[in-house]
């Protein structure tokens, strides 16, 4: 049985004590100090001090050490165990990557060094800006987007300046987005100052294609779609939707956070996209969660490039450079270039992959997630909405064991943690009640897919045997049943340590 360890680990702020510190430096001798005349060490000029120490931690080395390996043993990690969270993509993220990434050569670059000391990088971004162009049909990429998000918020930039060279700006307000979608997608739109226009999905869990013709006319300015779709379910209409939405004027964009079905199969250029982005931290090679850092790049269709942030890498042949000769660049959207850590990552999986290797990853993580799929459904009251054909995820419904037994998806998911899985993605989309998402990377084992198999045959069982404790769930972690909207609540979320009222009370 598997138990997360439990510590009770106070903050480093409150190990602290007056003097304490991390490792011993070389002291400058007396000697030195006699020739510089003053202490070498504290050589920053009186006027730029500050009034006071800021008020870090005091602590050793092995109390910092301890102190953050601890808490990543009270944790869970894809490094743990398997990550099935659909719409996350929780795939092992190989230590090579890692490796390069952490290369001193790279990380030690300031983003202000003049451009002939950086000719690597620069041929690097280079690159892999035509590596993920190729990926997935564009022309060209911008690298300075950090999320996914952040991504589709450039996207719906450049809609928005393509509309306007067109004189239809005030025109083309609407953005079609589907009932599946992912949530960031309509937020993304309506930051960037659209109304969003929902568009439902058939009985099959595509996007309904009559639905969508009524819906796209003149006032569309573009349609959000990811395909395969949230339920795991491939478009196979896709070339009628791009179809409708371009002859209603609109432009499609491809939200391509979740890559793994396709890369190296289909691509959204030749689906008919104009505008993409991939979350290089769920597909390439970088870990995340706890909110970054990630890169989301943005490609668009050659015309589109005009559009692009500020700067693009250039290349005349002989030099690499920055290139702001952009004719009606939407501006810059990240300081600097962007996570360059997490471009880093993604070329090293690229090239440690090659076009075969990254078709593999593709196949591998359908057949994985069809397995999995395909046992849960043979011997679990698990239900599957919708048909039955699946890309790299699919969503359950708890529905029947819920009216049958009274547990929860939330429930199942939370049970699953106490035997060293995470849980699946619970209540998205939101068009399967009590919905379990599940997504089965390229990177498990045969013996870790069939452990999480067994974890939903098991589930199944005690929601008869023994509710109860799957609605009191998690027992073998480091923190038990959390209440869920008090913890997201932002009245209620303290982030400060010293705040009096909040220490010593359980958040
Ligand atoms: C994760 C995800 C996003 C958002 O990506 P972030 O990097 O978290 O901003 C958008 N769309 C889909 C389908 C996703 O799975």
């Amino acid at each position: 049985m598997f138990h997360q360890a439990k510590w009770d680990e106070p903050l480093l702020i409150e190990r602290s004590a007056a003097g304490k510190k991390g490792h011993n430096p070389i002291r400058p001798s007396d000697i030195e100090r006699k020739v510089v005349g003053h202490d070498p060490w504290n050589n920053v000029p009186r006027a730029l001090l500050r009034n006071g120490l800021p008020p870090l931690p005091e602590v050793s080395e092995p109390e910092v050490v301890r102190h953050f390996t601890r808490l990543s043993q009270e944790n869970f990690a894809v490094d743990l165990g398997i990550y099935p969270l659909g719409s996350c993509t929780m795939k092992y993220n190989p230590k090579v990557s890692e490796a390069i990434a952490q290369n001193p050569k790279l990380e030690k670059i300031h983003p202000e060094q003049d451009e002939s000391t950086v000719q690597g990088i620069l041929a690097l971004l280079h690159r892999l800006d035509e590596f993920l162009a190729e990926i997935t049909g564009m022309s060209r990429m911008s690298l300075q987007p950090v999320a996914g998000a952040a991504g589709e918020y450039l996207g719906a930039l450049i809609m928005r300046a393509y509309h306007k060279s067109k004189g239809e700006l005030e025109q083309r307000r609407e953005m079609i987005i589907p009932d599946s979608a992912h949530g960031t997608n309509p937020a993304s739109a309506a930051m960037a100052g659209f109304n969003v226009v929902v568009v439902p999905s058939n009985s099959e869990g595509t996007v309904d294609l009559e639905a969508l013709r009524k819906v796209a006319g003149p006032k569309t300015a573009g349609l959000m779609i990811t395909n395969p779709n949230t339920l795991g379910i491939f478009e196979k209409n896709v070339l009628q939707i791009a179809e409708a939405v371009h002859d209603a004027g609109g432009l499609l964009y491809y939200d391509g956070a979740n890559f793994n079905a396709i890369l190296g199969k289909v691509r959204p250029g030749d689906m008919g996209f104009d505008i993409v982005h991939l979350n290089l931290h769920k597909t390439f090679a970088t870990p995340h969660g706890g909110g970054g850092p990630g890169a989301g790049p943005v490609g668009v269709r050659k015309d589109l490039e005009q559009f692009l942030p500020v700067p693009l890498v250039g290349f005349d042949g002989k030099k690499y450079f920055f290139d702001y000769e952009v004719p009606h660049s939407v501006g810059k959207v990240t300081a600097f270039h962007g996570n360059i850590g997490v471009l880093v990552r993604a070329y090293a999986y690229i090239l440690s992959l090659g076009p075969d290797g990254l078709k593999a990853v593709a196949e591998t993580a359908v057949l994985n997630t069809n397995y999995v799929l395909a046992k849960v459904l043979e011997r679990t009251r698990f239900e599957l909405p919708f048909s039955r054909r699946r890309k790299h995820e699919f969503v359950l419904s708890a529905k029947k064991i819920n009216e049958q037994t009274g547990v929860r998806a939330l429930d199942i998911g939370k049970r699953m943690l106490d035997w060293g899985l995470h849980s699946p993605t619970v209540y998205f989309p939101q068009i399967v009640e009590e919905a379990m998402m599940v997504e089965a990377p390229e990177t498990e084992s045969l013996r870790d897919l069939d452990e999480l198999v067994e974890a939903f045959i098991r589930v199944g069982k005690e929601a008869d045997s023994d509710p109860e404790r799957l609605r009191s769930a998690p027992h073998n972690t480091s923190v038990g049943r959390i209440d869920e909207v008090k913890a997201s609540h932002p009245k209620t979320l303290t982030l400060k340590w010293n705040n009096p009222s909040v220490r010593g009370k359980t958040l």
